[in-house]
């Protein structure tokens, strides 16, 4: 690895789902010089690819980096473990592949809090633009994109009666969460191509890994970003123990995700200055707001054990399905080694909902887990679960020390707001209603959780505390802005320094309603038009 003296007018720190798409934008006009930086390594083995492989990686250090969030009340006295993928590709080769982009109103809501630019009409062209959709043709998706976006490939009876039983309770079928609206119940959509995993680097990053205007450093942590009179000027990192620094004419950006982005700034001088005094950083630039605003999505499963021994925790134990589902998946890249982190679900309004949105997002698996990651339970389990779609709860997050490589102290807050948790205590009645439909009810047996002794709102709220968990989206930490404490502006730029972009996750001022990873791709050809505008 060479570095020497060269200059690029970019460098990316962080090759996630953000960096990748932005590394292969700014690096298709010639004139620019791109370096892109990433902690981990290149996306080698089999179980980054195969879809469902991410039940083994996202715990697998090798290529996730694990977070553990400060014990709180709102998750029943317990740390919760974030994985954060630490590999080419970011979170976006770890992820559950679900593709859904949230409500039109998550953007339009972007937009009224003066982000203008970022209303769903504005984004939706992004949106478009970088998907390769392999369903019909409409105005809401795009096809000649990068990134694989497909149907469902996996039908499975329970999850088929499930969305029957859905339909008993009065929700409406909905044919395409990526359309019209996310309101009612169907079939996710998954990041996937013919057979494998379509990730941030598959999708974006290989096909042009041999642009002569473009380098990439795997293994090389960035430690901070350096600065002269407040104008940003390269980064510091740390490769095979030794430090080194590296320089850009234009812009750094940082791309390292919702923990690792404020984390970056915050031990390189912007931030909160209590928390940089505390440290021993000196203050580039006060920005209070560095590491606030952090939202995640909260979730709470229900699993109920089933009749008949149909679920996967059964298939997978019996050889002659697992080799169906190896067929399968080998001939038509279908069947259950391509399920996501959802197979069929929708969104819903509770009576709790305190706008025209809706405000609980589910989702079903006709298999069971204690965690995810986990092995499946050895009895016929099924799974349906819900989360809030707009939590009011505000984590935070600051460094402990001035040291880049020492863990961040994470507080999510969860289930602070009396909303969140009436809306969550909605959502498990709801759930169980669901199952007591006519086209359900005579499937299942015994709820095994929260479990049928848990009845009042109550015990319900303390199960939920006890067992809930993260779906892996924290965002919000560099927030968006036009107010004075905003990290960014709708530029994306770093307010009080100079040269200095944020381009990922931890951008967005309210968290959208489903899952984060499409928004991000999103954000990122966003921020790609706007620098190449710009320059
Ligand atoms: C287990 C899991 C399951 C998920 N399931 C889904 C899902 O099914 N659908 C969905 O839409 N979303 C899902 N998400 C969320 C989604 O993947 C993320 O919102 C999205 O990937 C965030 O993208 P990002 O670019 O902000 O960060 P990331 O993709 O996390 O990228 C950050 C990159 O920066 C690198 N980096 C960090 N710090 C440094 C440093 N100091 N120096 C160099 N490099 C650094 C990291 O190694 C990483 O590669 C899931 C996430 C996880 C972890």
């Amino acid at each position: 690895m060479d570095f020497g003296e060269v200059k690029f007018t970019h460098i990316i720190v962080g090759a996630g789902s953000a960096g990748c798409l932005l590394a292969n934008r700014l690096s298709a006009k010639v004139s620019n010089r791109v370096l892109l930086l990433e902690a981990g390594d290149w996306d080698g083995g089999f179980w980054l690819k195969l879809p469902v492989g991410y039940y083994k990686t996202m715990n697998n250090p090798k290529v996730s980096r694990h977070f553990a969030t400060e014990p709180s009340v709102g998750s029943g006295g317990r740390s919760i473990n974030w994985p954060r993928g630490r590999v080419i590709g970011g979170s976006s080769s770890i992820n559950g592949l679900i593709f859904i982009r949230g409500q039109h109103k998550d953007f339009d809501d972007w937009a009224a809090l003066g982000n203008s630019g970022w209303a769903f009409n504005d984004v939706l062209p992004y949106f478009r633009k970088f998907e390769c959709f392999n369903g019909a043709n409409s105005q809401f998706h795009g096809h000649h994109g990068e990134l694989q976006v497909s149907e469902l490939r996996n039908s499975h009876p329970y999850c088929n009666a499930w969305l029957d039983a859905a339909t008993q309770y009065g929700l409406p079928r909905n044919s395409d969460f990526n359309a019209e609206t996310t309101e009612g119940v169907g079939e996710y959509h998954l990041s996937i191509g013919s057979r494998w995993r379509s990730s941030s680097a598959s999708a974006f990053l290989k096909p042009v890994q041999h642009r002569k205007n473009l380098t990439i450093m795997t293994k090389v942590f960035t430690e901070r970003v350096l600065f002269k009179d407040k104008v940003a000027v390269g980064v510091e990192v740390l490769a095979n123990g030794k430090r080194h620094k590296l320089f850009s004419e234009s812009e750094v950006i940082l791309s390292a995700g919702s923990i690792q982005s404020p984390q970056i700034l915050q031990v390189s001088g912007i931030g909160p200055a209590p928390v940089l005094k505390r440290c021993g950083v000196e203050i580039i630039a006060e920005s209070p707001n560095v590491g606030k605003n952090l939202q995640d999505h909260y979730q709470m499963r229900t699993v109920v054990e089933m009749g008949s021994n149909n679920s996967l925790n059964k298939q997978i134990r019996n050889p002659i399905e697992l080799a169906k589902m190896g067929l399968s998946w080998a001939l038509r890249g279908r069947g259950p080694l391509t399920i996501g982190a959802g197979q069929v679900g929708g969104a819903m309004r509770t009576r709790h909902a305190p706008s025209s949105k809706p405000d609980l997002q589910l989702f079903v698996m006709p298999l069971s887990v204690d965690k995810p990651g986990e092995p499946l339970h050895t009895y016929s389990g099924f799974t349906s679960a819900i989360w809030q779609c707009h939590p009011k709860s505000r984590g935070s997050l600051e460094i402990r020390s001035s040291n880049p490589t020492d863990d961040p102290l994470i507080e999510p807050n969860y289930l602070s707001d009396e909303l969140d948790q009436k809306t969550m205590v909605e959502g498990i009645k709801i759930l169980r209603e669901i199952y007591q439909q006519p086209k359900f009810r005579d499937l299942w047996q015994t709820e095994i959780v929260p479990g049928k002794k848990i009845q009042s709102d109550d015990q319900i709220l303390d199960a939920i505390r006890a067992g809930g968990g993260t779906v892996y989206h924290p965002v919000g930490t560099c927030r968006m802005g036009v107010d004075k404490h905003a990290v960014v502006a709708p530029s994306l730029k770093v307010n009080g320094v100079r040269g200095l972009r944020v381009v990922d996750a931890s951008i967005m001022p309210l968290i959208t309603s489903a899952n984060t990873n499409a928004p991000t791709y999103m954000i990122a050809e966003k921020a790609a038009d706007m620098i190449l505008h710009e320059s």
